[in-house]
């Protein structure tokens, strides 16, 4: 019994058990916990097998350990153990031990419930209540996840199809335009779809806060209770508003906890995670860390890119790839911003009949950006202001990794060297949003597709490398921002 990792497949044999259990397995956790599992070793007997969600190797431990060990023990009679692990690098789409689960999940099919229910338009006719503030535009079906956001779309889909299971409450966090709002929407509406008698409510936090201001005026607050309380599923976007608003929050604070009582589903989102909220009772922040927290995470090139196509499909109208590349390298900070500029571009064009070129789109992108007063995006002429801000960025990288700035721009492809180097261009990248070809004439001429590659290699390894995570964040910092 040495060492027998390497005599089977580890795919294989993880396969053949999801393959068994799944029907048993609630659709929901297959999405959530089994879609980024994997076995990651087999030493002496004892079987490890990994899953990137934090409540994953529990779970699955105290739920389905009695049903997977003799599965495993039937292929691998030598097993006399298993151990369940957390491991992020599951999340990653690309990882060599992962099987498609999704395959699976067609074989299921949609959940019972949904089978039932005719058409979509009638569902929303005639669900239970819901708020006119419901955009169907919103869906689960046309979020685009990306590697980034697998884990967030997933909770989304298993409170979707089984509300007020083990993701209550469900707290999603994150920068602005990031698509909080599309995924609280979209998931409501999936409940309204699976459960049409459900009640199931969306607001904003301010629109929360007027209400009770409207009944507290009105001295009958009641039916403002009774209205809320009797839901099955609330949805309260942008929370980071309560802060500081004790009345609203008490009774958010009452609403909140009638409903977790009796079983109900809760969907929250918020700027931040609940421990860093301001001006916010301590019992609601621990409350609202009771079920499930995911951020938003601001997507790759890859996924804007792949949302820029997908807007496309949805306006019916062609562009030329290049015109979307250019989008989407120069558009890294909110999906919303980038869409609005596609949106805008399109426009313009179709008013002269044509459509939007890489020209067209940077005239587009340096309004946007004067607008709304971020950086410095200027494609054509870049001006001195530009300029120095590029040196500072690589100025304080030189001094943070104690090299010299000729260092940097220099030739050296010593790996001491070469790092700060493409974390420098990333930096400029991010901050500045500079195009490749001005960052590239800034490292001593180098051509822009080498500034590309350190962009992209540098983005890529922070979501796996926790140090260089940590040094961006304090560059970033450093640089104020
Ligand atoms: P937030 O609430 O985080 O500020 P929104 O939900 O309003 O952001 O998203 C802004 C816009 O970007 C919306 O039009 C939304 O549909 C779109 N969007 C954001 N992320 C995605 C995504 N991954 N796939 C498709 N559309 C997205
Ligand atoms: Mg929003």
């Amino acid at each position: 019994m040495a060492n027998e990792t390497a005599n089977f497949d580890r795919k294989a044999v993880w396969g053949q058990v999801i393959a068994k259990i799944h029907p048993q397995v609630d659709r929901g956790h297959l999405l959530t916990i089994f879609i980024h599992s994997a076995i990651l070793s087999y030493e002496k007997g004892v079987l490890v097998i990994g899953f990137a969600s934090i409540i994953g190797p529990d779970y699955v431990r105290e739920k389905y350990h009695g049903k997977i060990f003799p599965l495993i023990k039937e292929l691998l009679p030598d097993l006399e153990s298993i151990e369940y692990e957390m491991k992020s690098s599951l999340i990653d789409a690309e990882h060599p031990d992962k099987i498609p689960v999704e395959s699976f999940m067609s074989l299921i099919g949609t959940p019972r419930k949904q089978r039932k229910v005719p058409g979509k338009s009638e569902v929303m006719l005639e669900g239970g209540m819901r708020s006119k503030l419901f955009n169907k535009e919103y869906t689960l079906q046309n979020f685009i996840p990306g590697s980034e956001n697998r884990l967030v779309h997933a909770a989304c889909m298993a409170v979707g199809a089984k509300p007020a299971g083990i993701y209550n409450p469900l707290y999603i966090y994150g920068g602005v335009g990031l698509g909080k709002t599309h995924l609280l929407q979209a998931t409501g509406q999936e409940i309204l779809k699976n459960y049409p008698g459900k009640k199931v409510v969306y607001m904003t936090a301010e629109h929360f806060i007027n209400k009770i201001v409207e009944a507290i005026g009105r001295k009958h607050t009641k039916p403002f209770k009774d209205e809320y309380r009797n839901l099955d599923c609330l949805i309260v976007d942008d929370i980071q508003f309560f802060a500081n608003k004790a009345t609203s929050e008490q009774e958010f604070f009452h609403t909140f906890n009638d409903l977790y009582d009796n079983g109900k589903q809760i969907i929250l989102s918020a700027d931040r995670p609940p421990r860093e909220l301001e001006g916010f009772d301590d019992r609601l922040k621990s409350r609202f860390g009771m079920g499930m927290l995911i951020e938003v995470c601001k997507p790759s090139f890859e996924t804007r890119l792949a949302i820029l196509k997908a807007k496309c499909g949805e306006f019916e109208v062609m562009l030329d790839p290049e015109v979307l590349e250019f989008i989407a390298f120069n558009l890294t900070h909110s999906v919303r911003e980038m869409i609005g500029v596609l949106k805008t571009a399109i426009g313009e064009a179709q008013l002269e009949n044509s459509t939007p070129t890489i020209r067209t789109v940077a005239q587009v992108i340096r309004k946007f950006s004067r607008d709304q007063d971020v950086g410095t995006i200027d494609l054509k002429d870049q001006n001195k202001t530009v300029v120095r801000g590029l040196e500072d960025v690589v100025d304080i990288v030189a001094k943070y990794f104690t090299l010299t700035k000729s260092d940097l721009v220099g030739l050296d492809r010593k790996k001491e060297v070469m790092v700060p180097r493409q974390i420098s261009m990333y930096l400029i990248r991010e901050i500045l949003n500079q195009s490749f070809e001005s960052i590239g004439e800034c490292f001593g001429g180098r051509n822009h597709t080498t500034v590309m590659h350190a962009c992209n290699k540098v983005e890529n390894q922070m979501k796996i490398d926790q140090k260089l995570q940590r040094d961006i964040n304090a560059l970033k910092k450093e640089l104020g921002f």
